[in-house]
């Protein structure tokens, strides 16, 4: 996936959850649409916190697909490699697999602070004080039922 320009204004939550339906379900689309919220949307921690959240998407699903989650996390580069580096935990591994949905849950993420930099609840840094990827492009290989459609349909949110 990659940034553009054009973006688009929402009124509404059912507008996200349109374009999400749309992502899924309609035809395929060339180039990636951007969107921009206004208003008095609520303002989330990070993409997880928007997916999971009663007032963001409420798709609590996210939990019982760890390779959705793992990816969304990963592709948004939320785990601190100072809290969590990886490999070192082995009973609590970087990769998500065989985790339950309670231990996803516990994974300590980057969370947006008030000056709007995703900050580390945990060790305070920030995310910009490592050098860590920005990805714009995902190549998802992962197996049949692990959601990746509806990864892809997150994403391009
Ligand atoms: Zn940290």
């Amino acid at each position: 996936m990659t940034s553009t320009s054009t973006e688009q204004s929402l009124p509404s939550l059912s507008h996200v959850l349109d374009k999400i339906k749309d992502a899924v379900h309609g035809p395929v689309k060339r180039g990636v649409p951007t969107v921009s919220l206004q208003g008095n949307f609520k303002a989330f921690k990070n993409i997880i916190h928007f997916i999971t959240d009663p007032e963001g998407l409420a798709l609590n699903s996210l939990w019982n697909f760890n390779r959705q989650y793992q990816y969304i996390r990963d592709f948004y580069s939320l785990v601190c490699p100072n809290c969590t580096p990886q490999g070192v935990d082995f009973a609590n591994p970087y990769d998500c697999w065989g985790k339950t949905p309670a231990q996803l849950n516990d994974d300590v993420l980057f969370a947006k602070n008030p000056a709007g930099f995703y900050e580390c609840p945990n060790c305070h840094k920030l995310q910009s004080d490592f050098n860590m990827p920005r990805y714009n492009e995902l190549i998802g290989v992962c197996g049949m039922r692990s959601g990746k459609t509806m990864l892809a349909a997150l994403i391009l949110l």
